[in-house]
């Protein structure tokens, strides 16, 4: 005998959560009391997100997505639910990260989640480092063995000849010995070549290193276009350090993709519309380390006043950058600044960016830039499972994007607050 069901407890059932029909097999589910599947989408409050085989397999409102049977990540529920972030500017040169081929787990374990897991960081641009070294570390973490964010390196950059920048002066003879510094065309080409067929996913170029006292360093015009030329025919990107307003029309003239800093100098360092138009016409991207210029005017022993003013003029750049139509790639540039929290690069930020700017310069602009939009970037099904759940929502506060509560990337938890 069939006995019909009363519509009100059909309705009933699918409106409860964790109900209807089952959740595909072997899928996670996580719980959001806002989700920003995208910066320039609305926020959905009460939300889900599935994964399955480290993919999206749905994102939206609780009441439309069957998650019954799905594996609870409950220590991540409750947060704000944002995609994978990219820092577009770091280095795997600190010492914890040395030998990574034969260093326990734990300890490099320790060292990414100190540096990047715990912020959110599910994929990294390493703007220069030791090209073998960071390979290492890159393979275990893709065996998974270690968990870590996707590595992106540069390898070894090309410095000026007789170029390298006072800063790294004090770095030890052994490791100077390595920094290349190419004469000539024929000397820069194999270095490039060598360095992308190691690994490399770009080529870094310091076009205008400062000697001191008031001096600098620049690359040949002619090195640095057959740089990037070498690369743009392998379909990867240049990425150069510019130091000032030369280093930057320098990038413009070789075709250079991103600017891994804005410009901070001993005077003010306005970036005119006529530059910031040339800029923008040729799809130069900047990452603006704006966190740095503080940090590193304060450990020279400026004046607060003067560190405010060039700090300042940094946030300015970004702004009229933006407002022209720039594209900002996130970037603090860790691991070589030892500050590890970007809370105070949000706050910068949020000087010259609204939150949703931020949130697209931490996903949707570095997919977009690396080719990759239709990999991650978003939280759609068939993406990628890169996700952070943030304590608040950083609409509020833009230091939020920096109290991470879990980092997930392929649907594995590689930062996850301990004890629910
Ligand atoms: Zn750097």
């Amino acid at each position: 005998m069939r006995i019909a069901t009363p519509a009100f407890l059909i309705v009933a059932v699918l409106l409860l959560p964790g109900c209807g029909e089952p959740a595909p097999e072997g899928a996670t589910v996580i719980h959001a009391a806002r989700l920003y599947t995208a910066p320039d989408r609305e926020p959905v409050d009460d939300a889900v997100v599935l994964i399955v085989d480290g993919r999206i397999a749905a994102a939206g409102p609780s009441a439309k997505i069957s998650t019954r049977g799905a594996a609870a990540l409950e220590q991540c529920d409750g947060g704000t639910v944002v995609a994978g972030f990219q820092n577009s500017h770091v280095h795997f040169i600190d010492p914890r990260f040395d030998e990574a081929a034969s260093k326990p787990a734990e300890e490099l374990t320790a060292a990414l989640d100190d540096m990047l897991n715990r912020y959110g960081f599910t994929t990294v641009v390493d703007t220069a480092s030791n090209l073998a070294n960071t390979a290492s570390l890159r393979n275990r973490i893709d065996a998974g063995e270690i968990p870590g964010p996707r590595i992106l390196t540069a390898g070894g950059a090309l410095y000026p000849r007789n170029g390298i920048p006072i800063y790294l002066r004090d770095l030890p003879p052994e490791i100077l010995a390595t920094l290349s510094q190419p004469g000539s065309v024929e000397e820069a080409l194999p270095i490039v070549q060598a360095n992308l067929d190691g690994g490399a996913d770009a080529t870094k170029l310091f076009l205008m290193t400062p000697q001191g006292g008031g001096r600098y360093a620049f690359m040949q015009p002619e090195i640095a276009l057959a740089a990037a030329d070498e690369t743009h025919r392998r379909g990867l990107l240049v990425l150069a350090h510019p130091t000032d307003i030369e280093g930057i029309n320098l990038a413009i003239e070789a075709g250079v993709d991103v600017l891994v800093h804005t410009t901070i100098g001993e005077g003010r360092t306005i970036w005119e519309p006529a530059l910031i138009e040339q800029m923008v016409s040729k799809n130069l991207a900047v990452v603006p380390t704006l966190q740095l210029c503080p940090y590193e005017l304060n450990r020279a022993g400026l004046e607060p006043r003067i560190v405010e003013l060039a700090t300042a003029d940094a946030v300015e750049q970004v702004r009229a950058f933006a407002k022209a139509g720039g594209q900002v790639l996130f970037g603090t540039d860790v691991g070589y600044m030892s500050e590890y929290d970007p809370a105070e690069e949000y706050r910068l930020m949020a000087r010259a960016l609204s939150p949703v700017e931020i949130l697209a310069s931490l996903t949707t602009a570095p997919a977009s830039r690396w080719k990759e939009e239709a990999r991650r970037g978003r939280i759609d099904a068939g993406l990628d499972a890169d996700l952070v759940v943030l304590e608040a929502d950083p609409a509020g506060d833009a230091a939020n994007f920096a109290k991470v509560r879990c980092t997930i990337r392929g649907g594995r938890l590689i930062h996850g607050r301990k004890g629910g």
